[in-house]
């Protein structure tokens, strides 16, 4: 398949020759066309798929058929280096379009910021902090009342930066009519109430579809409190219940705590999810196939794809949250006619998600307990702090970032203004005030929008992207708004 069948414009059709992509990658083909023709997505799909442009050509597309002078179109991101990114693919993509884009995320100053909001810029590329920095600015510079498209990128991250509540403050500012592209890797609970609230009757991609699970795998549930669902895992490991397997968790931070968990029970681990480095989860693999670990913690990343031979056990530590996950997931044993068993620890309050699950493979599955485990003891540690406390922390710890950079930047304020009344006083004629740090020291570094002709972009903190166009404005600067 080439980009052409797409029915993308030819100002797009050329920014992608010129980036030299020659076809589309499959979260692209699937994407674009009904993202093109104005509906919602829910796409799964990880950092290297070419996701960015699976939203960005339909979102460019819809935009150049009829430009208007307001800010249509609203790209929310985790960080300021994948909003960077983001911009600088969008640069990539738009430049034969006339579409304006910039990026806004905190580190820098609001100035050139506010000037991308007040010029109405086709597109902002943002962070949800710094967007509410700007939403609660006095003078009501920023204006979405024309916003056709919202597209949240990595969701899930966000989620687990406890960029939530973030986000729902942010949807009060858009209209509510109007198309959401909704991306993340994995979809956890929140996640996926949240994607419920947000789009309208949308094309799900990657969410694999299969009716049923191998024959042969054997399935069961083990009914257990939430608190004691680690305890429950290793007696099952210690009976030998289960032999080497692959034990799902809802998130990275719950997979981290098993981990630690069973390398304290004494249990050979390694882990496996979206924030350890390729080499790492490589190895993890590597270890665990050659059997120098037992169990294989992993968040749902790996249900698809991983292809383990012999694989005697699949253990759902937390429900999935779809039946497709689920199937997905105990698709990992009983492949080439092996038989299996997956088995699924269900807390009471998972009972919903299963029933769900069930209901799709159209059968009740079997409930098990484990004799001589005690169902009623008290755990020696908490599993999991909520993930409100942790949101509190990660809420207090911005909080003071934000208060240390006000502070510093009213600290060289008064410096900068000091030292243009000493060169008054000298006669020598009024200092520029120096208001901007330089890109690369401390805070300020990353690239955001300007309203000029160079934004700086890069930086220490800047985007992991390498460059694919050469010779264009000269290391690494990007201009925003651009297009
Ligand atoms: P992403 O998943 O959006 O971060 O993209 C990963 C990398 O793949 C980026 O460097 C993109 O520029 C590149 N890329 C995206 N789509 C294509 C394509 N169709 N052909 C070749 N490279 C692509």
């Amino acid at each position: 398949m080439t980009f052409d069948s797409l029915g993308l414009s030819p100002a797009l059709l050329r920014a992608v020759h010129d980036l030299g992509w020659t076809a589309p990658t499959p979260i692209q083909r699937d994407a674009v066309p009904p993202a093109r023709d104005g509906r919602d997505l829910l796409a799964c799909a990880m950092t290297g798929s070419g996701k960015t442009g699976a939203f960005l050509l339909p979102l460019l597309h819809r935009l150049q058929d009829a430009p208007t002078r307001a800010t249509r179109a609203l790209i929310l991101t985790p960080t300021r280096e994948l909003a960077a990114q983001v911009h600088a693919d969008f640069s990539d993509l738009a430049r034969h379009t006339g579409l304006r884009g910039a990026a806004i995320f905190g580190g820098v100053g609001m100035g050139p910021q506010e000037t991308a909001f007040r010029q109405h810029v086709d597109v902002i590329i943002a962070t949800p902090g710094r967007l509410l920095d700007h939403l609660s600015q006095p003078g009501g510079y920023v204006d979405f009342r024309g916003l056709e498209v919202l597209v949240l990128d990595e969701a899930d991250r966000m989620l687990d930066m406890g960029f939530l509540p973030d986000i729902k403050r942010v949807l009060t500012h858009l209209p509510r009519r109007r198309q959401t592209l909704f991306f993340s890797a994995t979809l956890p609970a929140p996640i996926v109430s949240l994607s419920r609230e947000m789009l309208q009757d949308p094309v799900r991609l990657n969410v694999e579809r299969i009716a049923q699970p191998a024959a042969k795998i054997e399935q069961a549930l083990w009914p257990v409190a939430e608190p004691l669902k680690a305890d429950l895992f290793i007696a099952l490991l210690r009976q030998d219940v289960v032999g080497n397997v692959i034990c799902f968790t809802r998130t990275k931070h719950r997979s981290n705590r098993l981990s630690d968990v069973l390398t304290r029970a004494g249990i050979a681990n390694a882990r496996i999810h979206g924030n350890r480095s390729q080499n790492q989860r490589t190895e993890a693999l590597a270890d665990f196939k050659a059997g120098k670990v037992r169990v294989l913690v992993a968040t749902d990343i790996v249900a698809r794809g991983i292809d383990v031979e012999a694989l005697e056990h699949v253990v759902n530590f937390d429900v999935p949250h779809l039946p497709e996950d689920y199937i997905h997931r105990v698709g990992r044993t009983a492949r080439a006619d092996a038989t299996g068993e997956a088995f699924t620890l269900v807390s009471p309050e998972e009972e919903s998600d299963l029933r769900a699950i069930e209901k799709a493979i159209g059968k009740k599955l079997p409930r098990r307990t484990l004799p001589g485990f005690d169902y009623h003891h008290k755990p020696v540690e908490r599993f999991e702090v909520p993930i409100a406390e942790r949101i509190a922390a990660i809420r207090a710890r911005k909080a003071e970032e934000r208060a240390r950079a006000k502070e510093k930047a009213a600290r060289r304020e008064a410096q900068a203004k000091a030292e243009a009344e000493r060169s008054a006083r000298k006669g020598s004629g009024p200092a520029r005030p120096q208001l901007r740090s330089s890109a690369g020291g401390g805070a300020a570094s990353g690239g955001q929008a300007s309203g000029g002709p160079s934004g700086a972009a890069g930086g220490s903190g800047g985007p992991r992207r390498r460059r694919r166009r050469g010779g264009h404005g000269g290391g690494g600067g990007r201009a925003a708004p651009t297009g």
